[in-house]
């Protein structure tokens, strides 16, 4: 008898070199392990085939029907394949969008299972893009259906070279092949939870004997694949735990106590809570790892600055990460505002118990960069801000003891942890984020972090109203809004327009991050090449000497030399120009309270989370904020559903709960864990909210018990496993 095989055992082995290789090409396939995680979507049951004449609109429907019919065409830049397929009794029609390829094997005369929701377009039943599974040709359908195993017919995700019967055949031979696999759990824990054994669940979520069983099946390798990832964040935070650091501790004479007195306003309930946490934090030997979350405005960089001192005064230097060099330059300004004469120690103005605060980034000549990376040796400069320019350029710290990552989402844990090797001793980490983060993508993504929250803004605060403008439905609206642009200008206000686009015609979205454009592609749907998208470069103008004529209007992007940059913001701060047309450089850290309104064009193009940030722009000072939401997409779209979500709420956290709604599980997780997001298959971090809890606590339960995990080696192994995959996969993107 051959050896039984594993799930490392190569497809190869199993399947022959022939259907192994189509299996790589097709889905990436290697081994075993690789074939028996690529799970069904959906099951067909035999005895629940509808007549096709009897199908109701909404319901989910599987038929058995012979393609009568096929036509590709081609509409606005998309591929639409329309098939017609009977079962005698009526006819049924099936759309897929941009998926050329299925004609090749969607051909009249074929036979084979669809289903799908039943909708009805122009008074034609259609399901679109259905699940299918074609009988193989030239066999006898009953002998066909019934030469699949069991009751149940497994419908996978299928490819162009592969359709999902020929997965089931292969699944099927690997299966009978397969030996018992070594169990995750304990037999005590698993009988707890009520869950099957690992092989039996493979068996089952592959070949189900009931629905009921199959179900279950996927919950226990959903939960397996929570369990592993809070394996992996548990250890990491027992590694936290285990690292040495310098206990930075407040001075009640000091720089901190200094600060408080400068301030022009009294911390909020929230900022004191947060402050107190971050203080506890830092005065321990082991290094901080917290995420500090809060919308725009909320006051994190006062909360940050405070932490940067306290480390400042126990001799330490604070290290603030910019996701840009605007924000960079930025966060100096407002930082060495907010510090007054303490920033300025070694010049006559400056407080003898003062520090000093140095900028470093990319785009600085080789003189300033000696000068900041000298006193950054020497330990003069207290606070040190930058970009990237910080990890790369050689920065070579005195004594850093904390590192301040302003927004996160633009930021891998790779950056995260290349900095800390620029300490001797790991240094404390805080990461803020403004996109507020649900409960369970925050155990998911940051759960080797602490979080804290702030929730209230300053007060003084005004809320900003936002409108939407559908440009095709109602195309003046657009005139009333550069009218009102006008009437906040001659209130003495600022006004921001944001575009999409630098210049006409150019495909990159400025500054967006890549779930963003990810999104924008989604949204495209080929109404481009109509509707040209707004760039900055031609919509200045037009404002300049149309609708804003006798305002100054300028532009902003991130193209711009980083000189004209700064001199626009400048100029704009001190109110020098009234209208800003800018792309999403403007999204975070702009900080100019006269700034009373926003026109947001393809607003569309924007994710939700996005859109809230940027519209965070205005209401900073204490006159209400308006934000125009301009878009042509249609009034039904998906887009202007979003859009109306962003106008209704200014609940940050309702709003990235809808956008992470509308992105893939990848983009959820983000590219920092796409060594992990392979091996997440079945769990969907929104919707596994409880599976995730409970995974959580008997992660830790386990690590508690077992930091090594010695007593349960499969799941050592596959905790490894991850682990490695995640360190690869920072490698592989350099
Ligand atoms: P965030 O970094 O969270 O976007 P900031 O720290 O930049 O927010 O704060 C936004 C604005 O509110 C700044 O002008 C800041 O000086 C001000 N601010 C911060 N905390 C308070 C407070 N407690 N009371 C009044 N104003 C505050
Ligand atoms: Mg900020």
């Amino acid at each position: 008898m051959a050896p039984m095989s594993t799930l490392e055992t190569p497809l190869k082995k199993e399947l022959g070199d022939r259907t192994a290789t189509a299996l790589t090409k097709a889905f990436g396939m290697e081994t075993v392990g690789d074939l028996l995680r690529h799970y069904p979507r959906r099951y067909v049951a035999r005895g629940e085939l509808s007549n096709i004449s009897e199908l109701a609109e909404g319901e989910e429907a599987t038929v058995l029907a012979e393609i009568a019919a096929v036509h590709l065409r081609r509409a606005s830049g998309r591929t639409i394949l329309e098939v017609v397929v009977t079962d005698g009794s009526a006819k049924l029609w099936l759309t897929f969008f941009n998926q050329p390829w299925r004609e090749k094997e969607l051909r009249v005369g074929r036979t084979g299972m669809f289903a799908g929701k039943v909708g009805l377009f122009n008074g034609k039943r259609q399901l679109s893009h259905p699940d299918y599974q074609l009988i193989p040709d030239g066999d006898d359908v009953d002998e066909a259906i019934s030469g699949f195993a069991g009751k149940f017919l497994a419908v996978y995700p299928s490819a162009a070279k592969f359709p999902s019967w020929k997965v089931s055949q292969c699944v099927e031979i690997v299966l009978d092949g397969l030996e018992d696999l070594p169990e995750y759990l304990s037999e005590e824990v698993r009988s707890e939870l009520g869950y099957p054994g690992f092989t039996e669940a493979l068996r089952e979520i592959h070949q189900p004997t009931s629905l009921a069983a199959s179900t279950l099946a996927r919950e226990a390798l959903t939960f397996d694949e929570a369990l592993l990832l809070q394996l992996l964040l548990a250890q990491r935070r027992a590694e936290y735990q285990s690292m040495p650091a310098i206990s930075r501790k407040i001075r009640p004479d000091g720089l901190v106590a200094r600060f408080e007195l400068l301030l022009p306003f009294t911390l909020t309930e929230g900022q004191i809570q947060v402050c107190a946490e971050i203080e506890k934090d830092m005065s321990a030997t082991h290094p901080m790892h917290r995420l500090l979350q809060g919308e725009v405005g909320s006051g994190k960089t006062v909360v940050a600055l405070r932490a940067a001192l306290a480390v400042v005064d126990s001799g330490g230097q604070a290290a603030f990460l910019a996701p840009t060099e605007v924000l960079a330059q930025q966060h100096l300004k407002t930082i060495s505002k907010l510090l007054g004469p303490l920033a300025q120690a070694g010049t006559l103005e400056g407080d003898a118990d003062g520090t000093q605060v140095v900028l470093l980034t990319g785009s600085m000549n080789a003189q300033q960069k000696r000068d900041a990376l000298s006193k950054i040796a020497s330990g003069e400069a207290g606070i040190v801000i930058g970009t990237h320019a910080l990890l790369s350029q050689g920065a070579d710290f005195f004594d850093l003891g904390l590192v301040i990552v302003d927004e996160q989402h633009r930021f891998g844990v790779e950056q995260r942890d290349a900095l800390r090797t620029k300490a001797k001793v790991p240094p404390h980490v805080l990461v803020m984020t403004a996109t507020p983060i649900p409960r369970t993508v925050a155990m998911t993504i940051f759960g080797d972090l602490e979080i804290s929250t702030l929730r209230q803004l300053p007060s003084g605060r005004t809320p900003i109203v936002t409108h939407v403008i559908p440009v095709l439905e109602k195309p003046h609206y657009l005139d009333r809004a550069w009218q009102r642009i006008r009437e906040e200008v001659e209130k003495g206000h600022q006004v921001y327009v944001v575009a999409p686009r630098i210049s006409a015609g150019e495909s990159e979205l400025d500054g967006m991050t890549e779930g963003d454009k990810a999104i924008a592609r989604l949204m495209d749907g080929g109404k481009e090449e109509k509707i040209p998208l707004t760039s900055v470069e031609e919509l200045a103008p037009q404002l300049a000497l149309g609708p804003l004529k006798g305002l100054s209007v300028a532009p902003l992007h991130g193209r711009q030399s980083s000189d004209l940059k700064e001199a626009t913001m400048q100029a704009f701060a001190e109110g020098k120009i009234d209208v800003l047309v800018a792309t999403t450089v403007i999204e975070v850290g702009v900080d100019v309270p006269n700034a009373s309104m926003m026109v947001i064009m393809d607003g569309d193009r924007f994710g939700v989370s996005q859109l809230h940030q940027l519209r965070g722009r205005v209401g900073r000072g204490s006159v209400t904020g308006l934000c125009l939401l301009v878009s042509s997409a249609d009034e039904s779209s998906n887009a202007m559903v979003r859009l109306n979500a962003v106008a209704s709420t200014v609940d940050g956290f309702e709003l990235s709960r809808i956008d992470l709604e509308q992105r893939s599980e990848g983009d959820v997780l983000g590219k920092a864990q796409s060594g992990v997001r392979s091996h997440l298959r079945l769990l969907k971090v929104l919707r596994d909210e409880p599976l995730i809890e409970k995974a959580r606590l008997i992660g830790t339960k386990l690590i508690a018990q077992d930091s090594t995990l010695s007593r349960s080696p499969a799941l050592a192994t596959a905790v490894a496993q991850l682990r490695n995959e995640e360190a690869s996969s920072f490698v592989d993107k350099g």
